[in-house]
């Protein structure tokens, strides 16, 4: 159930009738070529949170739309430090925690947000009392077994599936790996996630290719990132 659809009154009877457990999706506010939103990150994190939530009977809370996106520099990008992200995490978690909300789930829509949702994670772990250590920190792209973008080909299909606001007759192809050496796919993957590095690889913004991208590919990305993910979640 999303947020916006609880009352005060119904939400702590909700609380109290079971074990809850809360998702909070973290996205990002950065360039994602010409033809996306900037908020797209977002955008899909939180579709599949509300999915997941339907699915699983979660309680999805609003998503954090500012993640890290440093690497980005000098395209577009509103960035969070790593220690803010997981600071605004501890937070969070500390007043689920006294709401009496045992377990609670990150669910990450930004590559460059990994590191400190991992810190996140495990800091949150800690403080919290022993009986109620029941956090997990997901990545939802390792539920999907085509291989990740930026702007390419999934995250295009995927926001044609959702959204209005793509503009597939600006979509270019950007940076592809497939025939490159393992050493220079591993150069590449380091650069691009230091502050600066993603425009260095990925000349115009996109990582993969995004013009052969369709509603019906992102409908099944989709579908089959939410049951994996409600498998993991419900393990
Ligand atoms: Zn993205």
């Amino acid at each position: 159930m999303d947020a916006s659809e609880l009352y005060d009154p119904e939400f702590r009877k909700l609380i109290k009738s079971k074990k809850q457990t809360v998702i909070i999706p973290v996205g990002s506010l950065e360039q994602h070529g010409a033809h996306l939103p900037i908020t797209t990150d977002s955008d899909i994190v939180t579709e599949i949170a509300s999915r997941l939530g339907k699915k699983c009977g979660f309680i999805v809370f609003p998503t954090i739309s500012y993640g890290v996106s440093q690497e980005h520099d000098p395209f577009f990008n509103v960035s969070l430090e790593g220690n803010t992200l997981w600071n605004i995490i501890g937070d969070i978690d500390r007043s689920v925690v006294k709401n009496k909300l045992k377990s609670v789930i990150i669910l990450n829509g930004h590559h460059g947000n990994a590191l400190s949702l991992k810190l996140a994670e495990r800091k949150t772990i800690l403080q919290r009392p022993a009986r109620m250590r029941k956090i997990r920190f997901y990545s939802y792209w390792h539920f999907m077994k085509h291989e990740f973008d930026h702007a390419g080909f999934v995250e295009t299909s995927m926001m044609l599936a959702i959204s209005d606001k793509v503009k597939m007759k600006r979509a270019k192809k950007g940076l592809i790996t497939k025939g490159l050496s393992e050493k220079e796919i591993q150069r590449i993957n380091k650069l691009s996630t230091q502050q600066g590095g993603f425009p260095k690889v990925a000349k115009n913004g996109v990582w993969g290719d995004p013009t052969g991208a369709t509603k019906k590919d992102g409908k099944k990305f989709l579908a089959e990132i939410v049951r994996n993910l409600a498998k993991e979640c419900q393990s």
